[in-house]
């Protein structure tokens, strides 16, 4: 299959066109013929490099649409042809942490496309309770367009609760959410401490979340916002335009 992968990390130019293997599936999983795949930032950090160990030649994109081309012996829910997303965040799903809705603290959480194989490339696997059903209210771009923004933001103030959340001011929202703009930030602890800020993590959303803001989109309360649309091939310059932030919306890349 074709697919946009670096064998080294480094820079955009790292990336490039390869014919890998098509995914293998284990019995509860399910293979995905990418439609669409949102890029995030967290693709830059793991195409430049992080001391984590990684599949190599590596398949970035972890916001991934498309359709269910194959499905292992034990699947029974997804069919066929179904439109679907895949949850970016994946865990164990009945640890205490996922029972409480908090996936991201579970031992086994991990994000597709960073620790495994991920949407770059005309195929990707997930299990099968990894697969969201999505309508054609959207289109595989816009629904791709849809996890990471209204997921993180809205679950950094639901797990802390709205009075929590209301305490701390829009300075911890921002800075929360805006994490990507750089490893390292720079506070003047003397405001930071008379204003009694406080400072929160949210890594990810919940699979719980996720659905909700899903619904929302459904009910087209929210309305995704997709920047541009570049094939496959072009993901070099589509990673340049985020890294440059001249985009408004999601970029969205398609094979
Ligand atoms: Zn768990």
């Amino acid at each position: 299959m074709r697919a946009m992968a670096f064998a080294n990390p480094g820079g955009p130019e790292v990336l490039q066109i390869m014919d890998l293997p098509k995914p293998s599936l284990e019995d509860d999983e399910v293979l995905v013929q990418v439609k669409a795949c949102a890029l995030n930032h967290l693709d830059v950090w793991v195409r430049q490099g992080l001391p984590t160990k990684i599949p190599m030649p590596h398949i970035g994109g972890c916001e991934i649409t498309g359709i269910v081309a194959e499905v292992g012996r034990n699947v029974r829910d997804a069919k066929i042809g179904q439109r679907v997303l895949i949850s970016p965040g994946q865990s164990c799903m009945h640890c205490d942490w996922c029972n409480q809705g908090l996936d991201s603290c579970c031992d086994q959480f991990h994000i597709i496309g960073y620790q495994t194989q991920g949407g770059f490339a005309e195929y990707a696997k997930a299990r099968a309770v990894d697969l969201l059903p999505i309508s054609e209210a959207w289109s595989f771009a816009e629904w791709s367009a849809v996890p990471t923004p209204l997921d993180a933001p809205k679950t950094t103030t639901s797990s802390f609760g709205f009075t929590r959340a209301r305490s701390c001011s829009m300075f911890q929202a921002v800075t929360n959410v805006s994490g990507t703009a750089g490893g390292k930030v720079e506070i003047d602890l003397r405001f930071f401490f008379s204003q009694q800020h406080c400072i929160l993590g949210a890594y990810m959303g919940s699979r719980h979340g996720l659905l909700q803001c899903l619904r929302l989109i459904e009910k087209r309360v929210f309305q995704p916002v997709v920047d541009s649309v570049f094939p496959l091939e072009k993901l070099r310059e589509a990673q340049e335009r985020m890294e440059k932030r001249e985009m408004f919306g999601k970029i969205v890349v398609t094979p």
